[in-house]
């Protein structure tokens, strides 16, 4: 029986950052991960500026652009109610949100997990691949059983850590209730490579017909894209040719740019999911904690889920390393802080759902309104500033239901 600090279960973004940072501070850290190698499952690739903020606190932030992160510094918005040149000449710059970041960050899923993970091992954590865990328990003595190399292991800790994304096992053996929201749409990605005359510093989004897109390039001639589309279009995009017609679903009208995702190839799987928010109300029990995925995410729709996971790494590295005595200590302000952090992202994005994602004349003409009344109201767009800036830095009054109706005159 090996006995370390942390054992760290799960070495995606969120289990390789905290074992990084552990690791840093002089801790022994075992990080278990299951997969042999990181593959493309349609998993964030986009940090927003508040998240870019967590990775300087964090001080991984250098390694992630060594690693071909790469910023983002002008949004458009597109819409078939709007012009396109005037949707272009209203661009956003994204270098305003947080001081010292000229915008948001893209970088791999794939490749941001292993450069993480990668960096644990160089910090001196024992980092496993293509583990199996067969059991584990909290409490006073944490342990974990697993099979590694066809062999099976035992290992116990000073503290247990759930980073094992959505369908966490760790969650689910320390009984963590989970909350879900009911799916307001279907939300697929595809990796599209060859694409000419994507400005490679230009992020867009976009709503025509039955189809809602985001699109970020990923630099070398490739761009995420995403699409939202209706919950009774469940076989859409199915089958094999799914893809293709995921990228035709790009050729619109109102954003002329978008033609060139169309032309694309896909560069990697269609992967649709339900876009629902899920949450905890308490994810810690004694002897473990949980964070990103495992403790509750946000509808990809505002592609938060990276930066709320780095906040999480950092808010328990630092109660961690404020206190030698893990016995006596209280997760209470973790758990109080990231209640309120995704009630306030739960909220800016079911707006932005609703505003975005939902098709036909009501929805087309909601939006229509919309633009015209934010253009001489700027607080209708609050939430988007959360978005962009961090939940915290919206008032509280952004997160009501009468601010909800005042955006949506409902
Ligand atoms: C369609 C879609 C689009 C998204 N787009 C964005 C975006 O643009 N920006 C953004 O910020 N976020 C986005 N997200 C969310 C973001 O990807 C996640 O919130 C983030 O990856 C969470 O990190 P994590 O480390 O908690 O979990 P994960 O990245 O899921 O990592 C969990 C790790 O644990 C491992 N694991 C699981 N079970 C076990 C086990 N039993 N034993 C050992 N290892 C285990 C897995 O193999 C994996 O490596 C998106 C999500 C979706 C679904």
């Amino acid at each position: 029986m090996q006995t370390y600090d942390l054992i760290i279960v799960g070495g995606g973004i969120g289990g390789s950052a905290l074992a990084l940072v552990m690791a840093e501070a002089g801790h022994s850290v075992l990080l278990l991960e299951q997969t042999d190698v990181y593959e493309d499952k349609v998993r964030g690739e986009w940090i927003a500026p508040w998240g870019v903020a967590e990775t300087h606190r964090l001080g991984v932030y250098d390694r992630l652009v060594a690693a071909g992160g790469h910023h983002i510094t002008r949004h458009v918005t597109y819409d078939e109610s709007l012009d396109p040149a005037a949707a272009e000449a209203a661009a956003l710059p994204l270098n305003f949100f947080k001081e010292g970041v000229p915008g948001p960050l893209c970088l791999r899923h794939p490749l941001h997990c292993q450069t993480l993970f990668d960096a644990a091992k160089a910090a001196g954590a024992v980092a496993l691949r293509g583990v199996q865990v067969t059991s584990l328990a909290a409490g006073e003595r944490p342990h974990v059983a697993y099979e590694h190399g066809g062999q099976p292991h035992e290992a116990s800790a000073r503290l247990l850590v759930g980073a094992d994304g959505r369908t966490s096992q760790v969650r689910e053996t320390i009984g963590v209730p989970l909350h879900q929201d009911r799916p307001h749409h279907w939300f697929g990605g595809l990796l599209v490579r060859n694409v000419v005359d994507w400005d490679p510093l230009l992020q867009a989004i976009g709503t025509e017909g039955d189809f809602g897109f985001l699109a970020f390039p990923q630099g070398g001639g490739t761009v995420r894209v995403y699409g939202g589309y209706a919950l009774d279009q469940t076989h859409r995009f199915k089958g094999a040719d799914g893809p293709r017609r995921f990228l035709d679903a790009f050729d619109m009208g109102c954003s002329p740019a978008t033609a060139s995702l169309a032309r694309g190839e896909p560069a990697g799987p269609l992967f649709s999911y339900f876009n629902a928010d899920s949450w905890t109300d308490e994810p810690f029990r004694k002897g473990a904690v949980l964070i990103g995925d495992a403790a509750g995410w946000n509808d990809p729709i505002l592609g938060l889920g990276l930066s709320i996971t780095y906040r999480d790494v950092r808010i328990v590295s630092e109660l961690l390393k404020s206190t030698p005595d893990w016995e006596r200590l209280d997760f209470e302000p973790y758990a109080v802080e990231r209640a309120e952090r995704m009630r306030r992202l739960r909220f800016a994005a079911k707006l932005q759902s609703t505003l975005d994602m939902e098709f036909g004349d009501v929805a087309r003409e909601r939006r229509r309104r919309h633009f015209e009344r934010a253009a001489g109201d700027p607080s209708l767009r609050a939430h988007g500033f959360a978005v962009m800036a961090g939940p915290e830095a919206a008032p509280a009054e952004i997160f009501t239901d009468a601010h909800r109706a005042r955006v949506l005159e409902a």
